[in-house]
């Protein structure tokens, strides 16, 4: 028997603000970082869960993170996991914190650290990658991990047996393609940050159709001759008739009839979706920009939203609203693995394909284990996964991509566990010289602009 004896939050930033890695048309410098939640215990296991931010808020979620501990301390695992379902429920219900969500904000980001983190511990008992965790389980076991709370009129927990349980059809096919590393089709973001001049836009397309990627996302959303500009470079590297598709994403800084505006002026080039066009909080907008882009002189623009969606509330919303063509759920924005799984569902139930959010330290850690399941156990569709080529360096047992599609992980755990070096180089305050916030070169990213001048 495993015992949960402590739980430590992290705060550990890197700055990327420095050459622009992660800008769009709303966040200008982001430091990607990562609120971790360590579980040690009285046995040689520990846990390792972590909710990504960009910089600042990570506070927050750490002093979150703490605050959550004390549900589980000093509890056996098994005790948790027997019935995950129920112990969902029991973590999002103590009510002076859900008071500052429900299931959203700071207090739910922090819980995504923490349910991720339990289940990193529990497949490392087991000596399972996460993914195969929950391939190897069966209909009723998966659906018992779930909360159905506040779902019911879209999917019932039988309905969402019958789901998995017709999925089943082909699944050994499907896990043979896993572990021949053919399961999830990457795409890159690598190349299209705002932030980027147009030389090395050009040729970091370049080296990623080299690498054997299909898929190409860009920031738009600023200026939209700039955006005509960029889309413009994109294509001439990527053709029209190669079999390459291009993807962009707003990020939430139009309203919705800036959205179509926009979007019908960049029709010509073709984009597959155009991701967060507005507010990740209007279903009847996402709705109305999906209406709008239905029919364009070039053929249709599909919306796509869900990186900060909040929980499984919003995303059935959407989907019950015909709002969105593709679901973009992130692992640690809604609460861990077992809120996934039931948005999962509610994907498979409407009909839309999953293409996880993974533009952030970590997300692609996470999210190959979700798409993989959602393959193996839930869709049975084949869809892309975002991959982003920065810091994987620093984990333990990094992400990758091999022939344009994710190396499937196998070692047991949920692959978020950082280098403890690494660890500290990055660990926000720090200690001085161990953490990189404290020397002189961090002096510049800490005094930078917060935003926009007035
Ligand atoms: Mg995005």
């Amino acid at each position: 028997m495993v015992v949960i004896k402590s739980i430590a939050s992290r705060d550990v930033r890197t700055p990327t603000s420095l050459d622009k890695t992660g800008s769009d048309g709303m966040n200008l410098s982001p430091d990607y970082s990562a609120a971790f939640c360590i579980i040690t215990t009285d046995s040689e296991y520990t846990g390792h869960g972590m909710t990504f931010t960009i910089g600042r808020g990570n506070e927050l979620v750490c002093g979150a993170i703490d605050l959550l501990a004390p549900l589980v301390v000093g509890k056996p695992l098994d005790e948790l996991t027997a019935d995950w379902g129920k112990t969902w429920r029991y973590l999002t219900s103590d009510s002076q914190l859900r008071w500052i969500g429900p299931d959203k904000g700071v207090i739910h980001l922090a819980l995504g650290a923490l349910v991720n983190a339990l289940w990193d511990l529990w497949a490392k008992t087991l000596g399972k990658p996460v993914w195969k965790v929950v391939a190897d389980m069966t209909p009723e076991e998966v659906v018992k991990c779930l909360d159905f709370r506040y779902i019911t009129d879209a999917l019932t927990p039988e309905e969402a047996v019958a789901l998995l349980t017709e999925a089943r059809a082909g699944r050994e096919d499907r896990l043979a393609e896993a572990l021949r590393n053919e399961a999830v089709p990457a795409y890159t973001t690598s190349a299209g940050w705002l932030g980027y001049g147009e030389d090395k836009m050009r040729s970091l397309l370049k080296q990623t159709v080299a690498e054997g990627y299909r898929y190409f996302k860009l920031k738009v959303g600023t200026d939209l001759e700039e955006d005509r500009k960029r889309l413009t470079i994109a294509r001439e590297v990527l053709g029209y008739d190669k079999g390459n598709t291009l993807m962009v994403d707003a990020n939430q800084v139009w309203s919705v009839p800036e959205a179509i505006a926009h979007m019908q002026a960049l029709a010509e080039f073709k984009p597959w979706f155009i991701e967060e066009p507005t507010s990740p909080d209007d279903i009847l907008g996402h709705a109305a920009i999906r209406k709008g882009l239905a029919y364009t002189a070039h053929g249709p623009i599909a919306v796509a939203t869900g990186e900060m969606c909040q929980n499984r509330i919003v995303f059935k919303q959407l989907l019950q609203a015909g709002a969105i063509d593709v679901l973009q759920i992130d692992a640690c924005r809604v609460g861990g693995v077992n809120e996934v799984l039931t948005i999962l569902l509610l994907a498979k139930k409407f009909n839309v394909p999953v293409v996880p959010h993974s533009g952030g330290i970590g997300l692609p850690e996470y999210t190959q284990h979700l798409s993989t399941i959602d393959y193996i156990v839930v869709s049975g569709r084949k869809s892309v996964l975002e991959y982003v080529d920065h810091l994987h360096e620093h984990f333990v047992h990094p992400s990758r991509v091999e022939n344009g599609h994710y190396v499937t992980p196998l070692e047991a755990g949920y692959s978020v566990e950082m280098i403890p070096e690494s660890m500290d180089h990055f660990t926000y305050p720090g200690e001085k010289g161990k953490s990189w916030w404290q020397t002189e070169e961090a002096k510049e990213v800490l005094s930078a602009p917060r935003v926009r001048p007035l």
